[in-house]
């Protein structure tokens, strides 16, 4: 069924991949906004924008959501809001806690009220998996009841981001949902995550930053599945907080050598001290994912990490123009 949708944070890494497939449905049409602020190289944005633009059904909004009157500018008959606009990293939440106050909770409660004001149906609001912490051998699910103690001041705004949501919508018709992702990677990814900057690294002969010992691990959770999840919530009347993660939880040092073999070309590993409030591991419980949404990630690690070497190595020129450190790894005082 043809639909509008309103999606924030449209020039970032998810929200370019929700567009691309949304358009694909025929007769949908899909308005993006988006600040293109400069978190990790705008040319990146651009490029991913550039590439939007090029499809009749996609208007873009150059908007700041965490300005309230600029909110005015926007159309008000949405079927679906995806709200994936945000400040995301955990280390650098604490250099800047106040840009993660603003662009996360603020522009959360900003989007929030547009839906409700505007008693729009649907409103997706991406949140992560960050807020829980480590998780130890135990799996965590969406109940988890210790989010009181948020271990970032990323998680902290995240955390805030949907309890405002909730709390704006909770006596309207509404449907909320609010899928945790973990550690997503592939095609158009960020480099300020580990997957591209090791690919780009590794490719490039360059010295690979590795903070701690490699073995922390992630459910590293390829685009294409991340993607599937939040087409089901866009089709699919489903209200909660759901889970969106790999069932297999694999670590850096695995992630490092996958890229080798898949690059033919051995790592030249610079090891650094543990990041600052790095967790060890983070296991999802996928229970009430698989049974309510039907969703369960498809793509293994290897075979999403050879599908996002092959991109960089098609998109090397424009690789080669990024800058892969953000502003706390210029200066090593500040990690
Ligand atoms: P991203 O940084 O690539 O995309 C976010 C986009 O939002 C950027 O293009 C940015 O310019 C835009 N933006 C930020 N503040 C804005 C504002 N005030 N007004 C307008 N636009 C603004 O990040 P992503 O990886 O695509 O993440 C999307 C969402 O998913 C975020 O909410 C993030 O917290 C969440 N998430 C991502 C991951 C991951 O591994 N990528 C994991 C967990 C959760």
């Amino acid at each position: 069924m043809s639909k509008k949708v309103l999606v924030t944070g449209c020039a970032g890494f998810i929200g370019y991949h929700f567009c691309i497939n949304m358009l694909k449905e025929e007769g949908s049409t899909v308005y993006g906004v988006d600040n293109l602020n400069n978190a990790y190289s705008p040319l990146l944005k651009k490029e991913r924008i550039d590439n939007l633009k090029g499809n009749d059904s996609f208007s873009f909004l150059n908007l700041n959501l965490s300005d309230i009157n600029s909110l005015n500018s926007l159309k008000k008959d949405f079927d679906v809001v995806l709200h994936l606009a945000a400040r995301a990293g955990v280390r650098q939440s604490f250099l800047n806690p106040e840009i993660y106050v603003r662009d996360n909770t603020l522009a959360t409660a900003n989007i929030s009220n547009f839906v409700n004001k505007n008693s729009i149906k649907k409103l997706v609001i991406a949140s992560t998996s960050s807020i829980y912490g480590d998780s130890g051998v135990n799996k965590v699910s969406e109940d988890k009841d210790e989010l009181g103690s948020p271990p970032s001041v990323y998680a902290a705004t995240k955390i805030a981001g949907e309890n405002i949501a909730k709390t704006i919508l909770e006596d309207s018709n509404t449907i909320l949902s609010i899928p945790r992702f973990f550690t997503v990677y592939g095609p158009w990814g960020r480099p300020d995550m580990s997957i591209l900057r090791f690919i780009h690294w590794i490719q490039s002969g360059k010295a690979v930053r590795l903070y701690g010992d490699g073995k922390q691990r992630r459910a590293f959770t390829y685009i294409d599945d991340v993607i599937a999840a939040l087409e089901k919530f866009t089709n699919q009347d489903i209200h909660g907080t759901f889970n969106i993660g790999s069932d297999s939880i694999n670590t850096l040092n695995e992630v490092i050598n996958l890229i080798e073999k898949k690059l033919d070309r051995v790592a030249n590993i610079e090891y650094l001290d543990r990041a600052y409030r790095d967790i060890d591991v983070v296991i999802p419980d996928l229970d009430k994912t698989k049974k309510q949404l039907s969703w369960e990630p498809l793509t293994s690690l290897s075979e999403g990490i050879s599908k996002t070497v092959e991109w960089c190595e098609e998109k090397i020129d424009l690789l080669n123009k990024i800058d892969y450190l953000y502003e706390g790894e210029k200066n090593p005082n500040e990690n």
